[in-house]
């Protein structure tokens, strides 16, 4: 019996739906290159995701065709099924090449902007605490890095990969805050006598919290014995930031910014005027729930609100892709809406950190990733900064 011919968009709008999911969730975005300036046939300089492109756009355009050719439901649906089993294979390969290669993969988002993408993840053995994003911006005479990475080995292979694209050297580093998946590589750059600014007090936060972190960086996720010694890292040898620097890499300005308090006790960012984009380490997450040990949440969102103040093209968020939208700063601000509000009723009606789990998740952040590990790695610390504002 021949299947009966049925209206199958329905079905294609799901079937790319399920596609797009899973090509997200096996992290093709990061291997084939993230997010690259592709033309979109309405507005030619709009940056499109790459992902974006190649499933929707292709279906659409490979729909339309089998549609044209009166192939039925059933083969439309044999083909998607072979397409997706051999993206699979593909994907799964380059992945396992990559992994075993130890790689650093760095992608050139805007012209002369490299990004070292971290998953969207905790850290583990696999991916060594690789999991927050790393930028160069290249200038003709110099180069900046912002954000020295989780270790002596992976700052190594950033640079070595970062080689790759330019020799000029590295004149500055931009340590976004203290915490370890963005400043633990410091070493390798003070030896390089690179230009270093970072925040006076999450300086000493480095100095006093680093010891203690870095072992248990070595006894869980197996970092080399000689990661980082923190005495090779000393206050002649940083630059502490506490307002703003513009720096010039030659063709082009740079503007070093400390935001203050907000994901940290001092949050710097970048901004790239030759491509009118901000840096903004964990200031913003985008894709997960933001971190928030360390945070002053009031003032953090007050700083989203109001510190981000140039009419930026792009921004590139601590952890998550590059984004092109403001309404995007929604993954950050929701999630830190909710902490407050979660905070705010736990101290008022006296609930236990048991309950504040059982508060229901607005749907603007259903999507994020890493919800409860988040809270429960930060809700215990916040509950006291709130009892204390709030009750006495
Ligand atoms: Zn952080």
């Amino acid at each position: 019996m021949t299947p009966p011919k049925t209206e199958n968009s329905v079905q294609i709008i799901l079937i790319k739906s399920h596609l797009f999911f899973f090509a997200k969730t096996i992290g093709i975005k990061k291997i084939s290159g993230g997010i690259g300036k592709i033309m979109d046939s309405k507005n030619e300089n709009k940056l499109r995701n790459f992902t974006e492109f190649l499933f929707f756009d292709t279906f659409n355009v490979s729909s339309i065709m089998l549609k044209i050719r009166f192939l039925n439901f059933f083969m439309i649906n044999y083909f998607l099924k072979l397409i997706i089993i051999s993206f699979f294979l593909f994907f799964s390969f380059l992945k396992y090449n990559i992994a075993e290669n130890n790689q650093i993969l760095l992608n050139e988002v805007l012209p002369g902007i490299l990004i070292y993408y971290g998953e969207n993840e905790e850290p583990n053995e696999i991916n060594k605490g690789a999991i927050a994003n790393k930028i160069a911006i290249i200038g003709n005479k110099s180069i900046l890095v912002y954000d020295a990475g989780p270790s002596k080995e992976f700052a190594e292979r950033f640079i070595k990969e970062l080689r790759k694209y330019s020799k000029k050297p590295i004149k500055y580093l931009v340590i976004s805050h203290r915490h370890f998946d963005h400043a633990y590589g410091i070493e390798v750059y003070i030896k390089k006598k690179v230009t270093i600014f970072i925040d006076k007090t999450e300086y000493s936060y480095l100095k006093k919290e680093g010891p203690l972190i870095n072992n248990l960086l070595i006894k869980n996720l197996g970092f080399n014995e000689d990661n980082i010694n923190f005495d090779n890292i000393s206050e002649e040898k940083i630059n502490f930031l506490a307002d703003s620097i513009e720096v010039n890499l030659g063709n082009r300005r740079v503007l070093i910014k400390n935001l203050g308090i907000a994901h940290t006790k001092g949050d710097l960012i970048a901004y790239d005027f030759n491509t009118n984009t901000y840096i903004t380490g964990d200031v913003i997450f985008i894709g997960r729930a933001a971190a928030f040990s360390d945070a002053n949440i009031p003032m953090w969102i007050n700083v989203i609100n109001n510190k981000l103040d140039l009419s930026w093209d792009y921004l590139i968020p601590g952890h998550g892709s590059i984004i092109n939208n403001k309404l995007e700063l929604n993954d950050t601000k929701n999630w830190l809406y909710f902490l407050d509000n979660a905070a705010k009723q736990a101290v008022s009606e006296g609930d236990m950190i048991s309950e504040i789990f059982q508060y229901p998740i607005p749907k603007e952040i259903h999507h994020l990733k890493m919800k409860s590990i988040t809270l429960r790695q930060g809700i215990k610390k916040q509950l006291d900064l709130y009892r204390k504002k709030y009750i006495e």
